[in-house]
């Protein structure tokens, strides 16, 4: 199908990490359009903390990927939360039609071809794209969805159930499947699973509904105790604050099948206490990421015990969002999400706050028909 709709698409781009808080209204090129591609006209758009550090180029040492791709806006769109309507696909489309809602999260493409894709570990795959800041193979840098659309592979459109409000969806797009992948690999098969979940921001409150939705009980680990009211509301069971109550692993020994790192950063992660507390040969995986010179400060002595493994997740796959879909609409919870109307004072204001961490506990970009007119 010969695509002439939209041949522009516009967003809110930066091209210099100085002004990441500040990201101006821009036209740019779509990536070239395949037969496997899905156009999506956004409505919504969650903000993640990975936004920030790829704003503020801090996972990098060298500069914005943009600016060095022969082919493509020369500016950067971020945005991989992101919920909208079909509005074209390729020939070879089959898993939407036009008119579908759709979210789309952190990953727009992989190879489909090895055996990674083929195993539902797709977002492991060697040539995998990111929805945002991430090389095609032709040169082409993609751009999110703060923006007017997104082009995708379909891939990683999956199908949104009806009963979902669009806003509580995009959340779940990336922090909902980042976390649901880990919780659910590690949980399987334990009769009474205990989770523990570090840093309660919005990877972290979305994994406390999330692990008691798939019949955990969970503990809440925070650095102070200012969320432990909000934890509670979530479903945590127990909470603990770590900056607080230094002695709180001596009553947790032998407790948890997983502990979840959603801590943005290593800077006040006791994480010798943490290995301590798992079960034999239980896991503790880190989904947070912090900047790139940040690093896990930890002795093999101290979880010599236990014989617990440290590990990391990314995202999750096809399958796991649309169970994690499956789950949220069955199970009731939703995200906590505050609204902004989608603009350049708006991206400007949720990238702010988000990063003093004055969000409870998700942003939601809101209002992209009326801004744009699409
Ligand atoms: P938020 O900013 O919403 O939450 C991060 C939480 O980390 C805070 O609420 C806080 O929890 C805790 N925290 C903040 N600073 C520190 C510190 N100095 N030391 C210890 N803990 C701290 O971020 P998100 O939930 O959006 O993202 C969390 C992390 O997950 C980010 O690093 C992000 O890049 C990463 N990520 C990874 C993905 C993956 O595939 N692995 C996908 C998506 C995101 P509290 O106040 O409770 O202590
Ligand atoms: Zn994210």
């Amino acid at each position: 199908m010969t695509v002439d709709y939209p041949k522009e698409f516009q967003g809110f781009a930066i091209n210099d990490p100085k002004d990441w808080d500040h990201p101006k209204l821009t036209k740019f090129e779509p990536k070239k359009f395949d037969a496997h591609d899905v156009d999506i006209e956004v409505e919504c758009c969650g903000i993640c903390a990975s936004e920030l550090f790829s704003l503020k180029n801090e996972w990098s040492s060298e500069p914005l990927l943009c600016l060095s791709s022969a082919y493509g806006p020369k500016s950067q769109v971020v945005g991989h939360e992101v919920v909208g309507k079909v509005v074209a696909v390729g020939d070879k489309v089959s898993l939407c039609k036009v008119g579908d809602r759709i979210g789309l999260g952190a990953q727009a493409s992989s190879c489909m071809a090895c055996p990674r894709c083929h195993g539902n570990n797709e977002q492991y795959c060697a040539k995998s794209v990111g929805t945002y800041c991430s090389k095609y193979e032709d040169g082409y840098v993609s751009q999110g969805g703060y923006a007017s659309h997104v082009r995708a592979h379909e891939q990683f459109c999956f199908p949104v159930p009806e009963q979902i409000e669009s806003e509580y969806v995009a959340p779940l797009m990336c922090g909902g499947l980042t976390v649901y992948s880990p919780i659910k690999r590690s949980i399987q098969g334990s009769k009474e699973p205990r989770v523990g979940v570090i840093g309660i921001g919005g990877l972290g409150h979305m994994a406390i509904m999330i692990s008691k939705a798939l019949g955990a009980h969970v503990v809440a680990f925070s650095r102070s105790n200012r969320k432990r009211d909000d934890a509670q509301k979530m479903g945590a069971d127990d909470f603990v604050a770590t900056g607080e109550d230094k002695d709180w692993s001596q009553r947790y020994m032998d407790r948890f099948d997983l502990i979840l790192n959603c801590a943005s950063s290593t800077s006040d992660l006791d994480l010798d206490s943490f290995l301590t507390v798992l079960r034999v040969n239980k896991n503790f995986v880190s989904v947070g990421l912090p900047e790139k010179d940040d690093r896990f400060n930890l002795s093999p002595l101290t979880f010599m015990g236990n014989g617990a493994t440290v590990g990391v997740s990314k995202l999750g796959s096809r399958e796991e969002a649309i169970e994690l879909l499956d789950l949220a609409a069955k199970h009731g919870f939703r995200p906590w999400v505050e609204t902004i109307k989608i603009s350049e004072s708006g991206v400007h204001e949720g990238l702010t706050r988000l990063d003093k961490g004055d969000v409870r506990y998700r942003f939601t970009l809101v209002g992209f028909h009326e801004f744009f007119g699409t």
